[in-house]
């Protein structure tokens, strides 16, 4: 079960991964993209982070809707509004001042269905898809919402799209050549899953 104070402390977590690796966001992005997404990732995170831990919230959909609405409007670029998307689903599908396995399963799957809508994408196409979706499947096979899985799955999607070629965002501007690298946006959902795997802990 997930907790407001543990949605809170998910998202504070997911930004201490996101300031660590931002060079490194910003690195693979370089190879394939723009550039940016680590800068893009840690402005909002870091607005994040300073926010929540300061608010009072009654359940966790209220957390994650004020994440949304940060992630929307301090994120930018492609990502921005696909995570606000992906936040914003998983909020409307959450109730409850603690998210059991069922539920979480609906929301990470309300989420994965805003993403490809958002994107016009779907798997296989070298974005963050190609990790929320292996997420959710995981979520399917398991009632409880089990950190370990959901992040050991996290990991071999993340690794995966290395051998995809992108056919959306910017990336897809390379075709074949967009091969041989990690796609920037699944290593920092890698990120958020693994911070939701140690908030579990
Ligand atoms: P931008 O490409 O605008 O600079 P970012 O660099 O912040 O934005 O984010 C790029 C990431 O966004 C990609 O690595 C990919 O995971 C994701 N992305 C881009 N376009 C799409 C799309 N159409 N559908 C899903 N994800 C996408
Ligand atoms: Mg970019
Ligand atoms: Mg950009």
């Amino acid at each position: 079960e997930l907790d407001v104070r543990q949605t809170v402390d998910w998202m504070v977590k997911a930004n201490e991964k996101v300031q660590e690796q931002k060079d490194y966001l910003s690195q693979l992005d370089r190879a394939i993209g723009d550039g940016d997404h680590g800068i893009n990732m840690a402005r909002g995170f870091q607005e994040i982070a300073n926010t929540l831990p300061n608010e009072e919230f009654e359940e966790v959909s209220d957390v994650l809707k004020k994440t949304a609405t940060i992630v929307m409007s301090k994120v930018g670029g492609a990502s921005g509004p696909l995570y606000g998307t992906a936040f914003l689903k998983m909020s409307m599908e959450s109730k409850g001042s603690n998210v059991d396995g069922e539920t979480f399963e609906k929301m990470v799957g309300a989420a994965v269905e805003g993403l490809k809508q958002r994107g016009k994408a779907k798997e296989g196409e070298k974005t963050m898809i190609d990790v929320w979706s292996p997420v959710l499947d995981v979520l399917k096979e398991v009632s409880e919402i089990n950190g370990e899985k959901i992040r050991e799955a996290a990991h071999t999607a993340m690794e995966a799209t290395k051998d995809m070629v992108a056919t959306k965002g910017r990336a897809a501007y390379l075709k074949e050549r967009s091969k041989d690298h990690l796609d920037p946006g699944s290593v920092s959902s890698y990120y958020l899953f693994e911070a939701l795997a140690e908030t579990l802990e």
